[in-house]
């Protein structure tokens, strides 16, 4: 690890989600920053290896067990955190899944666990964070993992687009009450990135639309990107860590859209 990077030193950032995916890339771009990182996951042995990784890549990072749906593990975690690593100046709340499946069997519980785990997980994660960044207004940032379907609308997912534009409500909210106490806060919306959770609905796509994989990614997945390519967790991390390192608060309450031109407003 560089010793030039220190855009971020002395910062503490907690990244929900972080044991995979774009939640670990967007870890390992902050510790590489000098941020002390928390790595907060319903997988408490994939948040230690990540953490692990960081660590030993001469990054300060600590793994812990969150369940970003249950308020005293989200509570406890954030204090945990405050208390060993100093405080809390930066939330990513990017903890997420994917359901897909068309409205009329698109079953209630499937669509409560959509909403606990990527608005009340948001709600909760915030709220406890604040706690910290509130004190002697001392600021933060709080960053939100939307999506394109932020913004667009695709069939199979209705309670993911419904999610995900809640979030753009909540972020909003947060940029004006936070304001006073020095926090902003942003949505990143990312398009498709290969992850798990993109990987898992490729085969669940194409059995539910009747196509093959390849067409799934071709025509839903990267059809209207101008260029047909995948963005990367990489891009994504860039993002946020532009967002983290901005200086002032003329950059707030946005949605950032990172996606090959897929999504353009
Ligand atoms: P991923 O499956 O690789 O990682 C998601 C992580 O969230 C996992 O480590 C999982 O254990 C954790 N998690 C799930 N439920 C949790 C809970 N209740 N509490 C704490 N942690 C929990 O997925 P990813 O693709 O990296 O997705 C991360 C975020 O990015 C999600 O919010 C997703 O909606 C969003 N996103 C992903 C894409 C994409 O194409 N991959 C595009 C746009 C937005």
């Amino acid at each position: 690890m560089s010793s030039l990077n220190t855009s971020l030193n002395g910062k503490v950032a907690v990244v929900t989600g972080a044991a995979s995916g774009i939640g670990k890339e967007i870890a390992r771009t902050l510790a590489a920053q000098g941020a002390a990182v928390a790595i907060a996951d319903l997988n408490l042995a994939g948040a230690q290896a990540v953490a692990e990784e960081i660590r030993a890549e001469g990054g300060k990072a600590l793994g812990i067990a969150m369940d970003v749906t249950n308020e005293d593990a989200v509570n406890r975690g954030i204090d945990e955190v405050a208390a060993q690593l100093g405080s809390v100046d930066i939330l990513v709340s990017n903890a997420g899944i994917q359901i897909v499946n068309p409205i009329e069997s698109y079953s209630f519980s499937d669509w409560k666990k959509m909403q606990a785990i990527h608005v009340d997980g948001a709600f909760l994660t915030t709220k406890a964070a604040l706690k910290h960044m509130y004190q002697g207004d001392r600021g933060g940032i709080v960053i939100y993992m939307g999506s394109v379907h932020s913004h667009e609308a695709s069939p199979l997912k209705s309670a993911y687009v419904a999610a995900k534009h809640a979030l753009l409500g909540l972020s909003r909210v947060l940029a004006k009450e936070g304001a006073a106490h020095n926090v902003r806060s942003h949505v990143v919306c990312p398009g498709f990135v290969r992850t798990p959770l993109v990987d898992k609905q490729i085969p669940e796509q194409a059995k539910e639309l009747g196509i093959t994989e390849q067409e799934v990614i071709k025509r839903v997945m990267l059809g209207q990107t101008v260029d047909g390519v995948f963005t990367t967790v990489e891009d994504v991390a860039q993002t946020v860590l532009f967002l983290c390192t901005f200086p002032s608060a003329a950059l707030t309450g946005q949605s950032f859209i990172v996606s090959h031109g897929w999504c353009m407003q």
